[in-house]
């Protein structure tokens, strides 16, 4: 029977050979990126302030920005073939990319994100319409690998998306603002200040976490630190 199995699997990766999600060449392994793309991965290492947009040293606290730091912990850069990959991983329903990318985002920085004792980790959420069409919500799907990684909660319920816009991708820098204001809602006061950590696939100029932030922090949460797989810049 097993060697039946292994005959059959044999045949099917044969007829369908597991293709990278990053070059598109065969792959050797189960986690869809091939060991070629990840070495070509330019990984960042170090939390981002995003409030006066410089490295951090290895520290929570930002030198220049004391208690209005705001930390970005990224993986890597917004290049190919992470670039492809994170395109894959949001719009094509191909999720397995999650696994492999909270597991490096946690060997990385677990040290530095378990230092701030947060309660709940928040992915920024899709407009309900956006989710249902698409199936899922790339950034609840990478929050919910770290949850099972950290000793942090998931919490996908604290915030919504009242209004559908265009995505921040699409627009011009300058745009970006404007379009993202007033686009979150939180569902609950919270009845004591509890720390969120906000989880994003990619961050660009920042605006959507700060706006995500900002309607926490109206409701009483603290938000401490934003997660994400990349940062562009
Ligand atoms: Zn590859
Ligand atoms: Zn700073």
């Amino acid at each position: 029977m097993i060697l039946e199995n292994e005959y059959i699997q044999n045949l099917l990766d044969f007829i369908f050979p597991k293709l990278c999600l990053g070059c598109g060449e065969y792959c050797e392994n189960d986690k869809d990126i091939c060991g070629n793309c990840e070495r070509r991965f330019q990984l960042i290492k170090l939390p981002y302030c995003l409030h006066c947009m410089n490295y951090m040293n290895d520290e929570i606290v930002c030198e220049i920005c004391s208690d209005k730091t705001f930390a970005l912990y990224s993986y890597a850069n917004y290049a190919d073939p992470i670039r492809e990959i994170i395109i894959q991983f949001k719009f094509k329903g191909i999720t397995t990319p999650a696994d492999l990318f909270a597991k490096r985002i946690y060997a990385l920085y677990a040290n530095l994100l378990e230092k701030y004792n947060a309660d709940f980790l928040v992915p920024i959420p899709l407009h309900n319409s956006r989710e249902n069409k698409r199936g899922y919500n790339q950034a609840s799907v990478l929050a919910k690998k770290l949850g099972e990684l950290s000793s942090i909660e998931l919490n996908e319920s604290l915030i919504f998306r009242t209004t559908k816009r265009k995505p921040q991708a699409r627009l011009a820098v300058s745009e970006r603002k404007k379009n993202i204001d007033s686009v979150f809602q939180v569902e609950q006061k919270a009845d004591e200040k509890y720390k969120c950590i906000l989880i994003d696939d990619v961050v660009t100029t920042g605006n959507t976490v700060f706006e995500a932030a900002k309607e926490l922090e109206n409701s009483g949460y603290r938000v401490v630190a934003v997660v994400s797989i990349a940062h562009a810049f």
